[in-house]
């Protein structure tokens, strides 16, 4: 047989090899100011249009390149930061493999503009698809400009794989202020299409995280430092009472190397235990130094994951730190969780006695006497003052229109058939509905009793409601006596401008959307206005992370957020009033069976069911 096994040639080796440098936009913006760092430089200004896929500029004040090295600086494993594999256990630097120019250069239009101090002339070069188009000497300042156009250009199935403009400069942006925080001695911008999102001048840690996060996150920080032997740790933590239900502020930095750690990440909770609720996420900015040689940076091809030698003794003192700083900085008297009824599991909970579940029972009820009209006026209301009557304004009409509805049929409209014909509670008390462990709402139907789980039935409810507003265009707002004011991070209030139609539709109304913040004149009538902040910050939180997967629409994402935000929680008493009322909108639902999440809503249990367990 003849032979078969043939070298590739450079520039598809270097296509292959890209595929694992560069992703996507982001990771071209990662490995360019990462250079721009290596190369010490002061100031570095990061150029975007459209999401990257046209352009991505990097221009800096470094060192720069000599006109051989500027040409060498392309070739695979051409890097002048490692020379013997020794270097590799003792890395200075963020760049070491020496194929990153290579690889973008291989899927790409690439302009190189870069001068040294010592020379009086530029080079600059032109390459395309990894072949070098031109090279000549110009004019330029000292240091380094890349500019990477038409990203892909040569792989159509890549290009068509990136998300839109809005989720790509999504990334871009995280990439950037990933390596922002880990450099606050470095000046840093970003433009997007000719409007500058970021202008970071030097500064210390602490204002380098106000200038990224936005103004109001100066009093959440508190400050975290320690020094010991294995490790020194540096940076500052959120006050639990700014946790936010979005994982959005949690970075690490090891040697200023931003790094993921599924492992650290729980030392924190850790040390937050029982300070924060349970669906809420601690906002943390913590850097480490370790000495180099006790990480093994190698082990992710990009580099946001490491290994230390001695991660047990790493997580203890992070855990300890962290824990300390919170009980120094006397933030935990000032939580109160009595005040929220909202918590799904109360702190404390599991220490305090167990009591026995209530059922409240309006005794006052004949399902003899009224029609199941007039239940059905009955509004739905909580126990903690809200105004949970606005949540079915316009709903009561559709009840009983509704075929789905129709075809249960409840215990009152059928009492003959049911299990509990004869027994004499059923018909005393007149509640067809009772709630279980404040979580459950359980009835009767024809063939045997449903068990609901209130606050996903509720979800269902509202979600329905919201989608409908939306649809037809008919959301009412209440107008508030004073405008709202509310602080944002730039990129916060970029996405509430991006979703400011949708907003409307369910009701809010804006004064204004700036820089960092957000004027609020009105607000969908079920919204309490003490709870906006937070849910615009889900809302956000939620559109970022769905956007990501996408295929969900805007009003598809706005009527979740606002439906789970909105709903009953686990642990809410319900009166036996707002029970029923929940389970007939339930049941006048389109789709009654799962809630927005995909989650079943309800079991039933038939008479069969329970004659079985007798046998
Ligand atoms: P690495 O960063 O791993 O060394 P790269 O492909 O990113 O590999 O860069 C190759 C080399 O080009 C670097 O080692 C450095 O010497 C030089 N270089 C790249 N970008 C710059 C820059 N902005 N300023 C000065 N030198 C640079
Ligand atoms: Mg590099």
């Amino acid at each position: 047989m003849a032979d078969i096994i043939k070298l590739l040639p450079d520039h598809v080796a270097n296509q292959i090899a890209a595929g694992e440098v560069v992703q996507r936009p982001a990771s071209v913006v990662k490995e360019l100011m990462e250079n721009a760092i290596d190369a010490g430089a002061s100031t570095i200004k990061l150029i975007i249009k459209d999401g990257g896929k046209t352009l991505i500029q990097v221009i800096d004040d470094g060192v720069g390149m000599s006109a051989t090295d500027a040409r060498l600086s392309f070739e695979r494993h051409a890097t002048s930061k490692i020379q013997k594999a020794e270097d590799l256990f003792n890395l200075h630097t963020k760049g070491f493999r020496g194929e990153a120019l290579a690889s973008i250069a291989a899927i790409a239009h690439v302009e190189m503009q870069t001068r040294t101090e010592a020379d009086e002339v530029a080079t600059h070069i032109k390459i395309e698809g990894g072949k070098v188009v031109s090279q000549e000497v110009t004019v330029a300042p000292k240091g380094t400009s890349m500019m990477v156009k038409n990203l892909f250009f040569n792989i159509p199935a890549r290009r068509n794989f990136l998300k839109s403009n809005h989720v790509e400069l999504r990334h871009i942006i995280d990439e950037f202020q990933r390596v922002a925080l880990s450099h606050a001695t470095i000046g840093f911008h970003l433009y997007n299409n000719g409007s500058e999102l970021f202008n970071l001048p030097v500064s210390n840690i602490r204002q380098r995280i106000v200038n990224v996060f936005g103004g109001k996150t100066n009093e959440k920080l508190v400050p975290v430092t320690e020094e010991t032997q294995v490790v020194q740790i540096n940076g500052f933590i959120s006050k639990p009472q700014f946790a936010k239900k979005s994982r959005g502020e949690q970075f690490f930095f090891v040697n200023n190397r931003f790094i993921k750690s599924p492992y650290l990440h729980h030392a924190i909770l850790g040390a937050f235990e029982g300070l924060i609720k349970k669906e809420n996420h601690p906002g943390y900015f913590l850097y480490l130094n370790v000495d180099p040689g006790s990480i093994d940076i190698n082990i992710h091809p990009t580099k946001t994951e490491i290994k230390f030698d001695d991660e047990h003794t790493v997580y203890a003192i992070l855990r300890s730190t962290v824990k300390h700083s919170l009980g120094q900085f006397n933030v935990m008297p000032s939580l109160d969780f009595e005040q929220d009824q909202n918590l799904e599991t109360p702190y404390g909970y599991k220490d305090k006695s167990v009591e026995p579940p209530k059922v409240i029972v309006d005794a006052g009820f004949n399902p003899f006497k009224e029609d199941v009209g007039a239940v059905k006026k009955s509004s739905f209301q909580k126990q903690n003052n809200k105004d949970w009557e606005s949540l079915y304004v316009g709903m009561e009409s559709n009840i009983g229109k509704n075929s789905d509805f129709s075809s249960v049929s409840f215990e009152s409209d059928t009492i003959t058939g049911s299990i509990f014909e004869n027994k004499k509670e059923s018909v005393d008390t007149g509640s067809t509905t009772f709630q279980l462990r404040r979580k459950y709402i359980v009835t009767t139907i024809k063939s045997g009793m449903v068990v609901i789980d209130q606050s996903r039935a509720h979800q269902r409810v509202l979600y329905e409601k919201f989608l409908r507003n939306i649809t037809v265009k008919e959301a009412v707002s209440q107008q508030l006596l004073f405008p709202l004011s509310l602080t944002f991070s730039k990129t916060d209030c970029a996405i509430i401008e991006e979703i400011q139609d949708s907003l409307t539709t369910v009701g809010f109304v804006f004064g204004g959307i700036g820089d960092e913040e957000v004027t609020v004149t009105g607000l969908p009538l079920s919204v309490p206005e003490s709870e906006v902040g937070i849910i615009l910050d889900q809302l956000i939180s939620d559109y970022q992370q769905d956007y990501v997967v996408e295929g969900f629409s805007q009003t598809d994402i706005l009527s979740k957020t606002l439906a789970k935000s909105l709903a009953v929680k686990t642990g809410e008493l319900l009166d036996s009033d707002s029970q029923l009322a929940l389970v007939n909108d339930l049941f006048a639902c389109k789709e009654s069976e799962v809630s927005p999440f995909n989650k079943p809503i309800y079991v039933t249990i038939t008479e069969d069911d329970i004659d079985k367990k007798f046998i």
